[in-house]
């Protein structure tokens, strides 16, 4: 398999270090506000990533942390504390503010079909850890103490600055409003690996105590030792937004490192941004989209997924509506395909071999998928398969197979949800092509044909839907 590897930016063939092997770590939610659209396309492609490994024969185990404590407001130490912010907001306490998101966040990935995590590590479960690694720093030099915190020295790990390829001097430092400034700071890009309950944390509500004094963990330390804890020093992938590059990921391989004197992450995997309708998200803007915005619009969620796969994971994707409902239609013409082909063919035997056309096809979507997830190409390879002529049952039996990786739930799919028949949406997409194009008179044909075999098309703000006629 090839994979792109934000470390050497460069496409490697992926080696795990302990074949069959694969040691997975993810950056996990900070659970103060709802998991938004952005948020879930990450970690649909994580999912997908550690799919196809599985797919391809390996054992990944998949580490991922819950940071619930100690994530301030900007990555780097300014502002408050978000959990302790958010509770503030929303009058809960921290705890309940931790558990009501962690709870949408675990909804969210299991409407769009993402796999649990083997290991689910809430940040807050695992203070004695973050204490322990930061005195490994404090031994070997790495950190000092001042009034108000544990700091990383970042000049003392030469390497600092390796994944991003920022200098040091080029780091944006207290370029925001709420600047607070540490006076017995070493250095501006130095950063907290624990903060003392004083001065602008007196009052933080979340505290341990520790050989420093009460206080809570920074938010990089928190990977860092729950990631070595359960993967080992040196792990095979790690993964994360690729917001997290100039800040958290390397503040993470600098104390990992600086630690063990090993290698931390042996490829970097970091997903592009989300825009809305060619927008960042955000409140203000009231294009915060959560799973429930679609669910609302009754769309399956799993429409979305099909739609994050349409986009390479290391370019920005645009999220339309538009273009949500254009994968709504397509998940219902797979799903209706599905249906069908379940008719014909009762059973499927999984272990059964293939013709030479199906072996060429699956091949086709393991080339697509093993190079560097290009799920757009894989896409292809699945309508493909869908128009061939193979005989229903090795149709049937290469569809579910392709979606061990793809995840669109097709194993489950079973009449009752769906009775409209391929040719009635093959119809209605015919009628939608004309209209487009103004030939409203084929249009009017086609409707009359779909009437004629017992549904209704109707015509809403977002596309048509169908519907057995009354
Ligand atoms: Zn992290």
């Amino acid at each position: 398999m090839k994979l792109y590897n934000t470390a050497t930016r460069k496409i490697e063939e992926f080696k795990p270090l302990k074949p069959p092997e694969v040691a997975f770590y993810t950056c996990g939610p900070t659970v103060y506000d709802f998991s938004h659209l952005g948020h879930l396309r990450t970690y649909t492609n994580s999912d997908v990533l550690k799919r196809t490994l599985q797919y391809l024969g390996y054992k990944v185990k998949h580490v991922m942390n819950i940071t619930d404590v100690g994530h301030l407001t900007s990555d780097s130490d300014e502002g408050q504390d978000k959990m302790e912010k958010g509770a503030e907001k929303r009058q809960m306490t921290v705890w309940d503010l931790a558990k009501t998101y962690t709870d949408f966040f675990f909804y969210s990935t299991e409407q769009l079909n993402i796999k649990k995590p083997d290991i689910i590590a809430p940040a807050t479960e695992h203070i004695p850890d973050f204490i322990k690694l930061i005195e490994v720093l404090l031994e070997k030099g790495f950190g000092y103490e001042t009034g108000q915190a544990v700091y990383f020295d970042v000049k003392k790990f030469t390497d600092y600055g390796k994944l991003s390829g920022q200098k040091l001097e080029e780091k944006e430092i207290g370029v925001r409003e709420e600047v607070h400034v540490d006076k017995e700071k070493r250095n501006p890009a130095d950063f907290a690996l624990w903060f003392k309950r004083v001065g602008r944390f007196k009052d933080h509500v979340m505290y341990w105590p520790s050989p420093w004094g009460d206080g809570f963990p920074g938010w990089h330390i928190e990977c860092s030792a729950m990631c070595m804890k359960y993967l080992g020093e040196t792990i095979d992938i790690h993964g994360g937004g690729i917001d997290h590059i100039p800040v958290h990921h390397e503040n993470e391989i600098a104390q990992s490192e600086a630690a063990t004197g090993k290698q931390f992450a042996r490829y970097w995997f970091h997903n592009d941004f989300l825009l809305v309708e060619g927008q960042k998200m955000s409140k203000s803007l009231d294009n915060f989209l959560t799973i429930d915005h679609i669910k609302k619009r009754d769309i399956d969620p799993l429409a979305l997924r099909l739609l994050y796969f349409q986009t390479h994971y290391r370019q920005i994707m645009n999220f339309t509506w538009d273009a949500l409902y254009a994968a709504k239609s397509a998940y219902e013409r797979l799903k209706a395909v599905i249906v069908e082909l379940k008719e014909k063919e009762k059973k499927i035997n999984m272990q059964e071999e293939y013709s030479e056309e199906g072996r060429s096809r699956k091949q086709k979507f393991i080339d697509a998928i093993s190079d560097d997830l290009q799920m757009p190409r894989a896409l292809a390879v699945l309508w493909e398969t869908v128009k061939s002529n193979l005989p229903a049952r090795e149709k049937l039996h290469l569809l579910l197979d392709f979606d061990e990786v793809l995840g669109l739930g097709l194993k489950t799919i079973e009449k009752e949800i769906y009775d409209i028949p391929e040719e009635v949406i093959k119809l209605a997409q015919e009628r939608e092509e004309a209209r487009l194009i103004g030939d409203f008179a084929r249009a009017d044909r086609v409707r009359d044909e779909i009437h004629k075999r017992g549904f209704a098309i109707k015509d809403t703000d977002h596309g048509f839907e169908i519907a057995r006629r009354k």
